[in-house]
Order: C-alpha cells, then structure tokens, then sequence
C-alpha cells in the first residue's frame, strides 16, 4: 500500500473512531440523564421513558461496537495487516471494504462470528420447549 493511500485511509478511520466514540458518548449520557450534566442549559425535552432509554442504550451499544472496530482496523492499518481477515487471513474483499472501511474480517468470518453472537444471546435451552 503506498504513503497516500495509507494515510488517506488513516484520516478517514480516525474521523470515524472519533464520531463513533463521540456517539458512544452522547447515546449514554441520553439515557442517562439523572447522573450527568446534560439538565444544565440543556433545552431538550423530559428525560426519556424506559422503554426509549432501552433503544438509546442498544444504539449507543451499537456505536461502540463500531468504535472498537474501527480502532481495531486502525491498529491493523498500522501493522500492515490492514484488508485481511483477522480470523482466517484471506484477503477481504474491496467491494466490502468500499462499503465497510473498518471491517476486520471478511464475510464468511464475520457470518461465523454474528451466527455464534446470536446463539449466546438466546435464552435458556427449556424455552425451546415452550414455543
Ligand atoms: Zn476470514
């Protein structure tokens, strides 16, 4: 990869990993609003209900998956490794980096790796048996 390209790439994943971390940031402290500042000159309306403050906290989770991502291909960029698959060192592909500058594995991994996710987040074997 030559010095433009790397360094191009360097400025934009660290945008990236600020306006992600700054989200991350931002989110938590929404939903948070009985132990932060933000009452102070703020403007905005009543703190959110429950139920909204659940899908502030999925999205600022959401957010700093992303931040952590882009850190972690950031890392790559510096070590060289950056557009291979950290799991199985294929090359990922450049439509996918088009699309997902910060990805850190290719597809196939990634698949693997969102089916294991959502396997930990079902719930205990017997409500299979309860459907
Ligand atoms: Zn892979």
């Amino acid at each position: 990869m030559d010095e433009g390209r790397h360094g191009e790439l360097r400025a934009m994943l660290e945008e990236l990993l600020t306006k992600f971390r700054t989200d991350t940031r931002d989110k938590v402290r929404r939903a948070r609003p009985q132990d932060g500042d933000r009452r102070i000159g703020a403007t905005d309306d009543d703190p959110p209900e429950d139920l909204e403050r659940g899908v502030i906290l999925a999205t600022a989770q959401v957010a700093s998956e992303m931040a952590s991502a882009v850190g972690q291909a950031l890392a790559r960029l510096e070590e060289g490794a950056y557009g291979f698959c950290c799991d199985c060192d294929d090359d990922i592909s450049p439509a996918r980096l088009r699309a997902l500058p910060f990805a850190v594995r290719c597809t196939d991994c990634e698949r693997i790796r969102e089916q294991g996710k959502e396997w930990e987040r079902r719930e205990t074997p017997t409500s299979l048996f309860l459907q």
